[in-house]
């Protein structure tokens, strides 16, 4: 079986293989499918801008199509960015992440109550249609200023709960452990499991 992951993330990818890699499922970038597009992201939650780009990718390859949409929801900001986290901060899309976090940071200076939410929306459409859609979450706080350098995003500044460092001071695998997309990824490789087995 194929699976096409709707991203040419390589974070993302490398994830996705990793965890595929004991189901003989072969995993194809988008590019790698042949999908040169970029899906436009205008739904209003994480999981119909999962379902958007899978859906794209599926239209153009008819193979089962996996998309993630994933994000940072903070308490005291109503859940900004959210949708938006990969264009939150003057600048939009062409912001490093560097600079995003500066620029929540300093929105969030005055803030006592900093707890967030890291989301992340899995949706898989299967050939012939079917969805296997999953959601999951990693809590903890925002920290005032950045630490560490693993991984990529907010990492710098999110301090999951239970733990003295950020994201990005953890290891790969203990990140991966805990967190939203880690959770997801897993659920989802459970649901699919089940799903072939009511397909035999
Ligand atoms: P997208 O799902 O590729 O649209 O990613 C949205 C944005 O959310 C990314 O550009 C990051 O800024 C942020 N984000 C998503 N997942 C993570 C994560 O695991 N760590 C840090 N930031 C993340």
């Amino acid at each position: 079986m194929k699976l096409i992951l709707a991203s040419n993330n390589k974070n993302k990818l490398r994830e996705l293989r990793e965890l595929m890699s004991d189901t003989g499922i072969e995993i194809l970038s988008q590019s790698e499918a042949g999908c040169n597009f970029e899906v436009e992201e205008n739904g209003t939650t994480f999981a119909e801008n999962a379902y958007l780009k899978a859906e794209a990718v599926y239209k153009a390859t008819g193979l089962a199509s996996l998309a993630d949409d994933s994000g940072l929801a903070v308490d005291a900001l109503d859940g900004a960015p959210g949708i938006y986290s990969a264009r939150f901060a003057p600048g939009g899309h062409s912001a490093t992440d560097y600079e995003r976090n500066v620029y929540l940071l300093s929105v969030m200076e005055n803030v006592e109550h900093r707890d967030a939410k890291f989301v992340c929306s899995i949706c898989c459409i299967m050939p012939g249609g079917d969805i296997i859609r999953t959601e999951e979450y990693c809590y903890g706080d925002i920290i005032r200023e950045q630490r560490g350098s693993g991984g990529f995003g907010y990492n710098t500044v999110f301090r999951p709960k239970g733990y003295d460092i950020t994201m990005a001071e953890m290891s790969d695998e203990e990140r991966y452990s805990i967190s939203h997309r880690g959770k997801a990824l897993r659920e989802f490789k459970k649901k699919l499991r089940e799903y072939n087995d009511t397909k035999q």
